[in-house]
């Protein structure tokens, strides 16, 4: 798995979708392959480029658990120098100061300790529920039991809601490293077993999470509901989920509430992102597809089916292939792509 030579690799930090997921997927191949990188250009194609607070914490974390020297970390920074030494357990907390998103960073992170030299508790604290970033409940419900299939023993726990801009939430991962993980094979989707529509309130009407519920059962009468309602003080947010359970897999699509934005356009968002994936014959929707391409990768072979190529998933290919000695390629399946490895 590990590229041989150990000199720095140079990573241009505007290629593709030239966002934080580069930095990131660098981070965590260069804590497990031990290769030491240097990026520039830092989320060249973001409005505001360079390090944001949950950049920056993410690298300081990933220094602090693999022991690495770093030069360049601090906040608007475009360049950086990693060079890592050995990832240890133990027990781990970081606080991102801002909304940033934590699932972000435990992504980040987490990869590294499933082969660290002993087990790990990690405490993240920011926003926990960020519109472009996976949601708690997607690490909890789509990404975890897919990577429990593949051999990781891990828990995440939501301590508690974290909402853009006022953040304050916490994230608790629990990591057992198992070593090797095991190949991935995700071709079909299955049967449909149950679908969840979840609104998630607080500081604001609990008449809110009715009217986003209401809008989606027009459209999906079958869907069980939930509504949850937070205490004012994590708030004030609002999230609309949808959980689609599977045979195989289990996806969950988000769409998020505003000041202003009517609870029906929250719903339409959603099924919008829903009806992408009902049409394709793929097992997991964009987001899943760019966030199991490491795992794919560090396991050596495996495939899985996506219902879209977005860019996202075309940059983490071409960032992995810098770090891991795999043929990892995307091609056409039957209304679907498929990602594979080895
Ligand atoms: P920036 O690009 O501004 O640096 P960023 O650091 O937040 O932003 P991106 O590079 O945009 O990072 O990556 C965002 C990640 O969040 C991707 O892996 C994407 O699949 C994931 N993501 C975004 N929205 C969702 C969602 N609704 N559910 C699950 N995952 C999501």
């Amino acid at each position: 798995m590990e590229k041989t030579a150990n000199k720095a690799l140079d990573l241009d930090g505007s290629q593709g979708e030239g966002g934080g997921q580069i930095l990131r997927s660098a981070l965590t191949l260069s804590m497990i392959t031990g290769r030491p990188f240097r990026i520039e250009r830092i989320r060249a194609r973001r409005p505001k480029p360079g390090l944001l607070r949950q950049h920056l914490t993410a690298v300081q974390a990933a220094a602090a658990i693999s022991g690495a020297t770093v030069d360049g970390a601090h906040p608007g920074s475009q360049t950086l120098q990693f060079v890592p030494g050995k990832i240890r357990g133990g027990d781990y907390r970081f606080a991102i100061g801002t909304a940033g998103s934590c699932t972000l960073v435990l992504q980040t992170l987490l990869p590294a300790l499933w082969f660290a030299d002993a087990p790990a508790s990690l405490l993240v604290s920011g926003g926990t529920h960020n519109p472009a970033a996976p949601p708690v409940d997607f690490l909890l419900r789509a990404w975890l039991p897919l990577l429990r299939t593949m051999g990781v023993d891990m828990d995440v726990e939501l301590q508690r809601h974290g909402f853009y801009p006022a953040g304050g939430g916490a994230v608790l991962a629990r990591v057992r490293p198992q070593g090797a993980l095991q190949p991935l094979c995700l071709m079909e989707r299955g049967a449909l077993l149950g679908t969840t529509a979840i609104a998630v309130v607080a500081g604001i009407p609990g008449e809110i999470a009715r009217r986003e519920l209401d809008a989606v059962a027009r459209r999906k009468p079958q869907a069980q509901q939930e509504i949850r309602q937070l205490p004012a003080g994590e708030g004030p947010g609002n999230a609309l989920m949808l959980e689609l359970r599977h045979a195989h897999c289990t996806e969950l699509f988000t769409s998020f509430g505003a000041r202003g934005l009517p609870s029906e356009t929250v719903a339409a968002r959603l099924l919008k992102h829903v009806q992408t994936y009902e049409r394709s014959r793929a097992a997991v929707a964009e987001h899943l597809a760019d966030q199991l391409v490491i795992p794919l990768a560090l396991a050596g072979r495996g495939r899985y089916t996506s219902a879209l190529c977005s860019s996202h998933l075309q940059t983490n290919i071409e960032v992995v292939r810098r770090f891991v000695d795999v043929d990892l390629r995307l091609r056409d399946g039957e209304g679907c792509v498929i990602v594979e490895a080895g």
